[in-house]
């Protein structure tokens, strides 16, 4: 068959159909010869007189919608520096007639086979009302979550490359689950439709309002030079809408919770602060909805960290991830190790090794601690059986309670269960409690100290001496011993300090409690100490706390 009939009955048809569709005005050529900067333009969709247009960057700055003329002028510089295979690039344009279309750019750059000009042809669709360019919100007539994520990417390079900061302000409508429930779909769409509208009218006009799923919203702030000036956006839509807003004849109270994010400063990354402006509106949530909040990396960082902490530890004990150091406490006088402090430790693979100064409190919060604190009982209960065999004579030893634990009305008849099952008399197992968790025990399972004390177990105050405020209900109870907080020995050689170790020594003395310093590290602090009559102590200066083999090296030489 001779090549070139049927090709030039296919070009002449596609010439028809070309021809056909740029008079119906939905499909537009351009061809710009880059090297000699002329420009073609055969197009119906924009109602421009573009004759004298000379390239591609002056007719998009003329066609293309204020709020999109930068997209679009950077999708095509993109391409010429050859980021992009392809020229693609969608956007909207403002019509002669000031009508608002959306457009899709295809092209591509070819050379001339006469004169080896680069050429870029482009092909231009009208898309206005397809599904072709989806950056259309149709409900709300805003731009969407797509074509807004482009927007954002771009304002983040042009930012980072002017020096200049940006801000989203993320806007969740709280109550609109409940309106929908109340009016249904159709109304709810209403609201979203009047919502957006009224906070359309709340921005500058270069500021970019976009609708994102569900009853999500979103202001892009290319950019500011205070502050302030994204504070004041917030509280005028706050204003607002303490006001309801009108919808189908019915009054609506709206209420929203905003979350604030900075770039580049919070990142430079699009999706991420997308997550992060989320994150500042579940924070808003938190604090009681209805409030603005500005995204702190610490924060969110701590808040994931402790959501991952609150869900390793649930199990940490199955995993075999809690072990126990011990710490002994040293009677001058005699120089021995009289008792020895349980101290829990948790090592996690993913988080690697958690002081319990982090995860206790967490674990209180989510009350996972009864069950931790009965596994320290449990294990150091059965260490204690094992040191008494082995010989050592230790007056105690000595674990920490946190107030949930004593709160359980079954904490006592616990406590007796383990001493039966290890053979392990009452009399000897100590609870370090700190003043706070008495009080707060006291208030729901009210006789559960005396209880405990009738029954033999001997109950310190941890960090005493750092709130006197119960002073009067703490002597009530037959102490063993008070246990002088570490902040206080940390400056013992200050006047003040001596002079509050020294009441604490006298007081103690005359309620037969014993008393022990904490947290002696050094040995001017240790010479202090005894000078002042205090012969029990517990610190690095004598030893941290220690694993289990190493803790019993010093027992075998000093607890025999
Ligand atoms: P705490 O009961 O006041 O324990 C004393 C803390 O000070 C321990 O920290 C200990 O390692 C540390 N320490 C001891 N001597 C010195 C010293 O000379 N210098 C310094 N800088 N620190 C010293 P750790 O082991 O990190 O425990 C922190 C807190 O966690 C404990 O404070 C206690 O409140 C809690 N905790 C530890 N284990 C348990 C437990 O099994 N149950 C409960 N409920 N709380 C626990
Ligand atoms: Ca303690
Ligand atoms: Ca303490």
């Amino acid at each position: 068959m001779p090549i070139g009939s049927s090709d030039s009955i296919i070009v002449r048809e596609f010439d028809t159909i070309y021809k056909h569709a740029l008079n119906v005005g939905d499909i537009g050529i351009c061809k710009w010869n880059l090297d000699k900067d002329e420009m073609y333009i055969a197009e119906k969709i924009t109602g421009h007189d573009l004759d004298s247009v000379k390239n591609m960057k002056e007719m998009l700055s003329i066609i293309a919608y204020p709020k999109d003329r930068d997209l679009a002028l950077r999708d095509l510089e993109d391409y010429i520096n050859r980021d992009t295979i392809y020229y693609q690039s969608s956007f909207r344009i403002r019509t002669k007639a000031g009508e608002i279309k959306w457009i899709l750019c295809r092209g591509k750059i070819f050379k001339d086979i006469v004169t080896k000009d680069n050429v870029l042809h482009v092909l231009m669709f009208n898309v206005t009302g397809t599904k072709l360019h989806e950056g259309h919100d149709i409900l709300t007539n805003l731009i969407n979550d797509r074509f807004f994520i482009r927007k954002l990417k771009n304002s983040i390079k042009t930012a980072k490359a002017q020096n200049r900061r940006g801000a989203l302000i993320y806007i969740d409508i709280d109550n609109f689950g409940s309106v929908v429930n109340n009016f249904g779909f159709h109304f709810g769409d209403e609201v979203l439709i009047g919502f957006s509208q009224t906070v359309d009218s709340l921005i500058d006009k270069d500021h970019e309002l976009a609708k994102f799923p569900g009853d999500k919203f979103i202001i892009l702030i290319h950019n500011f030079n205070n502050i302030k000036e994204v504070e004041e956006i917030c509280n005028r839509i706050y204003e607002r809408f303490k006001s309801p807003l009108l919808i189908m004849d019915n009054q609506i109270n709206i209420n929203l919770s905003l979350g604030v994010t900075i770039f580049p400063d919070d990142s430079d990354d699009a999706d991420e602060l997308l997550k992060y402006c989320n994150f500042a509106i579940s924070q808003s949530k938190q604090s009681g909805k209805n409030i603005c909040t500005f995204f702190d990396k610490q924060v969110s960082e701590s808040y994931y960290r402790k959501i991952l902490i609150e869900s390793e530890l649930l199990n940490a004990i199955v995993k075999d991830e809690l072990y126990l150091n011990y710490q002994p406490k040293i009677d001058i006088s005699s120089n021995r190790v009289k008792s020895v402090e349980v101290l829990l430790r948790w090592r996690n693979g993913k988080i690697g090794n958690i002081s319990p100064i982090e995860f206790i409190p967490i674990a209180e919060s989510k009350g996972h601690i009864v069950k931790i604190g009965n596994w320290v009982l449990e294990e150091a209960l059965r260490t204690a059986n094992e040191w008494k065999e082995k010989g050592y004579k230790l007056e105690a030893i000595c674990v920490n309670i946190s107030p949930m634990q004593l709160k359980r009305k079954d904490f006592k008849a616990n406590l007796l269960d383990l001493c039966n099952k290890y053979n392990y008399p009452p009399s000897k197992l100590e609870l370090e409690i700190t003043e706070g968790t008495l009080m707060e025990a006291c208030q729901d399972n009210v006789n559960i100290i005396d209880e405990l004390i009738e029954t033999g177990f001997q109950i310190a105050i941890d960090d005493f001496g750092t709130g006197y405020s119960n002073l009067n209900t703490l002597i009530q109870f037959k102490l063993s011993t008070l246990k002088v907080d570490k902040s206080i020995i940390d400056h013992i050689e200050n006047d003040k300090n001596r002079y509050v170790f020294e009441s604490i020594l006298t007081l103690a003395k005359n309620l037969g409690f014993k008393v022990i310093a904490e947290g002696v590290e050094t040995k001017e602090q240790f010479d202090i100490l005894t000078k002042l009559g205090c012969n029990r102590v517990q610190g690095y200066y004598f030893s941290k706390p220690l694993p289990k083999n190493e803790i019993e090296l010093l027992l075998d030489k000093y607890s025999r």
